[in-house]
């Protein structure tokens, strides 16, 4: 499927397309399936050709963030873009106001840091008026403590933070830039004003943070903070991802169930990305998203809306579809049937692993994480 978001100006990056050694593959026109869009479906919900139902949608607000994490953006050099490619809050309402007519439950705003985005309560507002059962966002929290109470007043049922360390030091050079006390001390706002449960996300990093996976595992049980171990992935915008990198959730499940015996939990409706285990003492869960080592692509309910207005199916793929035009015509129909199409052109998986896959052009804070 060919990107139609080519009306508008090119994406920062938009050149690069850069082969990862040993992992990656993008997903191979032989020997998918052919996409043929005039096949999909007119109505309905979203369904895709392997009958996967789609009703989450991440909605990415910006592409900025106020900080360079080292497995996610260089230091100096981040091209952004422009504020005027960005999507409006009534055109994201609008949108996730057909998404929720097409069967979305869940919407989970990122980016991008979504706080860094002027005016994000009113947006909150106006998507909780629409009826979501799950109104979540992804946040480095450096910003939350200050309106952690009006969000959720505005209506936003929780939020996943995300802490790479339980250093000082060491946090301040995985993420370059805010600091941990801050972090800390929005989770406990977070809590105290009833955004909770929290998921504290924690990307490990071979070498740099992988000595912490039992300090965080304790203190998933200290603070009954669920958390989430994330496997690094090729999505840096500086392409230097590497598999050597990598600390797989196979590792990090033995680490902590030597320490602490753990217990499978069902997955959230059976299709949320993470492992779920609980301590066999009853003291507090992890979660293992192991999106390399162990694709969960088979239960992929997930779709993605770019703060410039396309719809990805897959974090991995660089199809996407702009629903720039058609918000802006007004026309729901065709906005609904971009949705459609977009799900019915996703692949059976990332395939992530096969040695001919190339890495994405947009990279995570561009997607929408
Ligand atoms: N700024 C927000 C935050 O920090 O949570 C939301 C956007 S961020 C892109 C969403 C999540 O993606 C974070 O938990 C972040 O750690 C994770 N992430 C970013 N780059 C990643 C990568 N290359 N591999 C795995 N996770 C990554």
């Amino acid at each position: 499927m060919a990107s139609n978001s080519t009306a508008s100006a090119p994406k920062p990056a938009a050149s690069r397309r850069v082969p990862v050694t040993l992992s990656v593959k993008a997903h191979d026109e032989k020997s998918a399936p052919t996409t043929k869009l005039a096949d999909a479906p007119r109505s309905g919900p979203l369904v895709d050709r392997y009958g996967r139902v789609h009703d989450d949608l991440r909605v990415s607000v910006t592409d900025r963030c106020n900080l360079r994490c080292v497995y996610c953006m260089p230091l100096t050099g981040m091209q952004f873009l422009p504020r005027d490619e960005l999507l409006t809050f009534d055109e994201i309402v609008e949108v996730a106001s057909v998404a929720k007519e097409l069967g979305v439950k869940s919407i989970r705003l990122t980016g991008g840091e979504p706080l860094v985005r002027h005016g994000l309560v009113d947006l909150v507002a106006r998507l909780s008026a629409l009826g979501f059962g799950d109104l979540a966002m992804t946040t480095n929290a450096t910003r939350l403590a200050p309106v952690a109470r009006t969000l959720y007043e505005a209506g936003l049922t929780r939020v996943n933070i995300s802490c790479d360390s339980l250093r000082e030091d060491r946090f301040a050079s995985i993420r370059r830039r805010g600091d941990l006390r801050t972090v800390l001390h929005a989770m406990d706002v977070a809590e105290s004003v009833g955004l909770a449960p929290l998921k504290i996300n924690v990307v490990l990093v071979r070498g740099v943070n992988d000595d912490e996976v039992e300090d965080f595992a304790d203190f998933a049980r200290q603070t009954g903070r669920v958390v989430r171990f994330i496997e690094v992935m090729p999505l840096d915008a500086q392409g230097a991802w590497d598999r050597a990198q990598l600390v797989s959730g196979r590792e990090i499940f033995e680490r902590v169930s030597a320490r602490w015996p753990l217990e499978a939990l069902a997955r959230e409706g059976d299709v949320a990305p993470a492992e779920r285990f609980r301590f066999v003492d009853g003291r507090g869960e992890i979660g293992l998203i192991s999106s390399v080592t162990q694709p969960f692509c088979g239960t992929c309910n997930r779709l993605r809306l770019t703060a410039d207005g396309d719809i990805r199916n897959c974090l991995f793929s660089d199809d996407e579809l702009s629903v720039r035009d058609a918000v802006r015509a007004g026309d729901r129909v065709a906005i609904a049937q971009l949705f459609r199409d977009a799900v019915w052109a996703k692949y059976p998986g990332h395939a992530i692993n096969d040695p001919s896959f190339l890495r994405p052009v947009r990279s995570m804070s561009m997607i929408g994480g």
